[in-house]
């Protein structure tokens, strides 16, 4: 990151009294007592600051940022590293304590190797309300400047106070603790200020213990630092029109990075009332959680203002959020009672309008859906430049990514447009479930998650009901996380979790999309209205509060009681522990019996059984049941004809047909569970798909697909049959079911890669693909419909992929046009770049590398570039991948962090450099984890990506090498490397299952012959 150039400004005077305003605007009574504390407290901060010295140093222009940082765990002399600043500061004299390194070793147990997991807060002491001053140096050497008051109840008595900090330094002589109704005295002695490391506290030993039922403020200075690791209080930047490079500071604290910014008692449940005052250049512009109530000068500091924000409704850290920037917003009232912004670079900020046009309509959905107003008087979204996620859902003021918010119509592709509408809604959703009731804990995570991924669906198909939405669900949620739930390594949703590290682990797919898959699941159970109605009564029940699983369970049940949709001897929590608090998921087998019954059996659906498990649990689940049949066939009916119960490993039922009828069981795949049938029952609804497949709803087709070809890799139905099923593709229309099985058979074609059999299986490919092809076209129609669009860039990426002459062609023409052109955004219409772009840089060399280059750079657009980073990755030629490779990791590269898993899974799904990407990996690991700091998400990804192709046991023998190796350093990815292993280890199990049987196939249909 190039220094910020800033002129040194000495600043001699400043007035405590009014830059510090002493009155607190909380709603409620009893905030204006801190009055006389932040008197004092102010006048400390103030006098801090007068220091000339001291502003020197804020206002410097950073010549090594990281180096003022204490962050940096290179510096293990912690006083020596604060004591610099100080002296630099002009603050003489006063003991620091640096949440860097522990200040007390004896307080801590563990080594570096071995994890603290006893990690939560003691229960003596809650928080009620902060107020918190905080005065970023955003374009000086990036210090932050804090003050903070919380203001707290004693629980039981106690001597010492622990609160979470970490990466703040703390200025020891400015910590004081008084009685809330002896604001003027001095206060409860602080005999002692420890750090544990471990745990992230700062513990504040007292003389005295403090008295139960009784509330203190706890107040100090301190100073922390805006880092470059995307989370805690950050910094972000771009390059503006004019080509100066621009700074803003942002945050992201979910899940344990709010004391990172402020020192607080960090965990969800501890909800409190939070004022925020924030100090901005004039040329800049603050926002929070809530509106800003008034703006004052910082006295003796000209162009420096406070902006004060009214205090928040009891919320939860984690949820907290400011954003300093230079941004511009547009806005809508169409919501009578919330003002609904939407804030972006000003370059940018006509790619807002969409997220402007459906965001308050969605709000006012979701406010009908909960049958809750929306409790805060505005609602704020903004794309940051640099974010780690794809959003958060912070109360009032929700953080993007520039591709979850903004979309230009005439450069994005339809999926970007889905893209948008599904995070705000997701986002948007969370602003109930999530913000106004909080899972106490981050073990009910899933909850959080699962209930946004699956009400974003809703909320979309509210404002889009053209778009399909809850027929796309099957493919992304449901199918997509079966596949993830059949490895052995993967985790029950519910997971009791301590350590961050653990924390950070479980925002995966299983809890967002094993989540929202149940919740689905549960909705057709109970019916939307039962879920409605429980779901509401609970979100006004614990408003403001936290609350847990079993809470949730307890609300449903009663409704579903009421409403008569669940006997009464069932409760929702027998069913739904059954898919919470244990892993995986069953195949349900059924076998007609020729009278008219039939035998349904219930076992867990795994990829390939291990032998050598350890794993001796019994996994059974209560299932709804819900059929069809070939003399009936009725796919509308979700609610469950009959039970199975996990104590029934099997059950025989009436009313099914007699031999020579197909049944077909699950319908709408809303149930969370595979069906396998007997041969006979399989080859009736192959007949069925080829004679007349509109007889068979567009979910279950896509479902019949789906499960023949995972069975058949399980080894529980033959590939012949699967294959057979489908087949029927050539003959169907609907995106749905095409990407179903396109998904399917992208895994064959990734296991038959490098093998013989490989031409044979790409004609059989072209045979399915080309017709389709040919009824689409090449051209990007704009009227077509939403999923005709996504159909178009599904085969035309498949037809390109598999060296269809045609499309290649057309893409390397349409590249070059471009290449003529450069400024002619419109040669290449939104829905075909990805494919166009891909194709002509595989084609290429570094002409057309260094011009797609080129245009990423110049690009204003972030789904753009996206799709540029993304097709860079597909060049074949080995020492530019090598290059790129080594850009995703580096500063200043031009590739931004948060996009370096992007190009680094774009290089390892390419045949070419998937060996380059793996070596990268092995070899440079430590580097890699270093550039992240152990981030949200993504350490597992890249491995995940860089093992997704591995199908040797030289390969499986260089991962568990690579989990031994850098055991330390796994953290939050160290489940994905189980995962990965085992998913190696089941390819090869299938190398030599299957190969055989799929060579067959081709030879008996055909395609083996050139
Ligand atoms: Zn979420």
């Amino acid at each position: 990151m190039p220094p910020v150039s800033q002129s040194r400004e000495v600043l001699t005077t400043m007035d405590s009294g009014q830059s510090m305003p002493t009155l607190s605007f909380g709603r409620k009574s009893g905030c204006f007592v801190t009055r006389n504390l932040a008197v004092v407290m102010s006048l400390l901060f103030a006098g801090a600051l007068l220091a000339t010295g001291l502003l020197v140093y804020y206002y410097a222009a950073p010549q090594q940022p990281d180096s003022v940082a204490i962050r940096d765990d290179t510096l293990h002399t912690p006083v020596e590293a604060s004591s610099t600043s100080l002296a630099t500061a002009g603050i003489g004299g006063g003991s620091v304590t640096t949440t860097a390194e522990p200040m007390m070793p004896e307080t801590t147990t563990a080594t570096t190797t071995e994890k603290v997991m006893d990690v939560r807060l003691p229960r003596s002491i809650k928080p009620i309300k902060y107020m918190m001053r905080l005065q970023p140096f955003i374009n000086g050497n990036f210090s932050i400047m804090g003050y903070i008051e919380v203001t707290m109840e004693v629980l039981e008595p106690t001597s010492n106070v622990s609160i979470h900090m970490a990466d703040i330094i703390t200025f020891n002589e400015t910590i004081r603790l008084k009685p809330m109704d002896d604001l003027t005295g001095s206060g409860v002695r602080i005999t002692q200020h420890k750090y544990d490391k471990d745990r992230e506290f700062y513990v504040a030993m007292l003389e005295e213990p403090l008295m139960q039922g009784k509330q203190y403020v706890l107040s100090m200075m301190f100073e922390g630092l805006l880092n470059d690791q995307l989370k805690g209080f950050y910094r972000s930047q771009y390059t503006d029109e004019m080509g100066t490079n621009k700074m803003l500071a942002t945050t992201q604290f979910q899940p344990t990075d709010a004391r990172r910014a402020f020192p607080c008692f960090d965990e969800p449940a501890l909800k409190a009332e939070f004022e925020v005052y924030i100090a901005r250049q004039t040329n800049m512009s603050a926002i929070s959680n809530m509106p800003m109530i008034n703006t004052t000068p910082v006295d003796g500091q000209p162009g420096w203002v406070w902006d004060h924000f009214n205090t928040t409704l009891p919320m939860s850290t984690y949820l907290v959020a400011f954003v300093v920037s230079d941004f511009t917003y547009i806005n809508s009232t169409s919501n009578d009672h919330v003002l609904f912004r939407v804030w972006a670079r000003e370059q940018a900020i006509s790619q807002a309008q969409y997220a402007k046009s459906i965001g308050p309509d969605v709000l006012t959905w979701f406010e009908q859906y909960f049958d809750i107003p929306f409790p805060l008087p505005k609602q704020d979204m903004i794309a940051i430049p640099d974010f780690s996620a794809g959003a958060m859902e912070n109360w009032g003021l929700i953080t993007y990514r520039e591709t979850a918010l903004l979309y230009d119509p005439a450069v994005s592709a339809a999926r970007n447009k889905q893209r948008v509408a599904v995070v705000v809604s997701h986002e948007l959703a969370h602003q109930w479930f999530g913000d106004l009731v909080t899972p106490s804990w981050w073990t009910d995570l899933w909850l959080n998650e699962g209930f946004a991924s699956y009400l974003e669906y809703l909320g979309v198909d509210s404002i889009e009901p053209s778009w399909q939405m809850l027929e796309q669900f099957v493919l992304d949620s449901v199918q997509s996380v079966f596949a993830l739930d059949c490895l052995e390594s993967s985790h029950p949703i519910s997971i009791p979790v301590g350590h961050p590290d653990e924390i950070n682990e479980i925002f995966d797919r299983i809890s967002y999309d094993k989540g929202a898959s149940i919740i689905r699941m549960m909705n057709h159970f109970l019916t939307e209205p039962t879920l409605r109605k429980g779901l509401t009564n609970y979100l006004k029940h614990f408003e403001y509060d936290s609350a847990e699983q079993d809470d949730l369970w307890r609300f449903l049940t009663k409704q579903a009681h009421a409403d008569g949709n669940l006997p009464q001897d069932l409760t929702v929590k027998i069913i739904m522990d059954t898919w919470t608090l244990q892993m995986g998921y069953p195949v349900i087998n059924v076998a007609l019996n020729g009278d008219g019954t039939a035998t349904f059996k219930q076992e867990r659906f795994l990829l390939v059984k291990n032998p050598n498990s350890t794993d001796t649990h019994d996994y059974k689940w209560w299932v709804p049941i819900t059929f069809t049949t070939q003399d009936n066939p009725d796919f509308t009916s979700t609610k469950p004809s009959f039970w199975m119960a996990d104590t029934d490993i099997t059950k025989t039922v009436a009313g099914m047909p007699s031999s020579g009828k197909w049944v077909i069981v699950n319908m709408q795949e809303t149930g969370y569970y595979r069906v396998n049938y007997q041969m006979e029952n399989w080859k009736l609804i192959a007949k069925q798909l080829v004679q007349d497949h509109t007889k068979i709803n567009v979910i279950n087709r896509a479902q019949l697909i789906d499960d023949a070809l995972d069975l058949a890799r399980a080894d529980m139905l033959t590939y012949s049959i699967a294959l057979d099923i489908n087949s029927y593709l050539v003959k169907e229309t609907e995106y749905v079911p095409w990407k179903a099985g396109l998904n399917n058979l992208g895994y064959i074609k990734n296991m038959l890669g490098r093998t013989a059999a490989f031409g044979s299986f790409k004609r059989y490919l072209l045979s399915l693909v080309v017709p389709l092809y040919d009824s689409v076209g090449f051209e990007d129609i704009a009227n077509s419909s939403h999923l005709d669009q996504y159909k178009r860039v599904a085969v035309l990426q498949w037809a390109c992929a598999l060296g269809h002459d045609d499309c290649t062609q057309k893409s390397v023409n349409l590249f070059s046009r471009w290449m003529a052109n450069p400024t002619d955004n419109s040669i290449v219409s939104p829905n075909l770049k990805s494919t166009v772009f891909c194709t002509a840089i595989a084609e290429g060399g570094e002409k057309e590398w260094n011009f797609g280059w080129q245009q990423y750079l110049d690009s204003n657009v972030a789904t753009e570039k996206i799709s540029l980073l993304r097709a860079l990755g597909c060049t074949k030629q080995i020492w530019i991948l090598s290059k790129y490779l080594e850009m995703a990791f580096t500063a200043d590269s031009g590739v931004r962090k948060q996009d370096s898993t992007t190009v680094f899974r774009s290089i390892s799904g390419n045949e070419v450099g998937r060996d380059i990407a793996w070596n990268y990996v092995r070899n440079n690991w430590d580097t890699i984890v270093k550039f992240y700091g152990s981030g949200l998400f993504t350490l597992g990804r890249i491995i995940e990506a860089a093992s997704a192709r591995f199908t040797t046991s030289l390969m499986l023998k260089e991962l568990k090498l690579f989990r031994m190796q850098y055991a330390d350093s796994l953290s939050s990815a160290s489940r994905t490397v189980d995962q990965s292993i085992e998913r190696t280890s089941n390819n090869i199990a299938w190398a030599k299952n299957h190969y055989k049987t799929i060579v067959n196939w081709l030879t008996e249909n055909g395609y083996d012959i050139v």
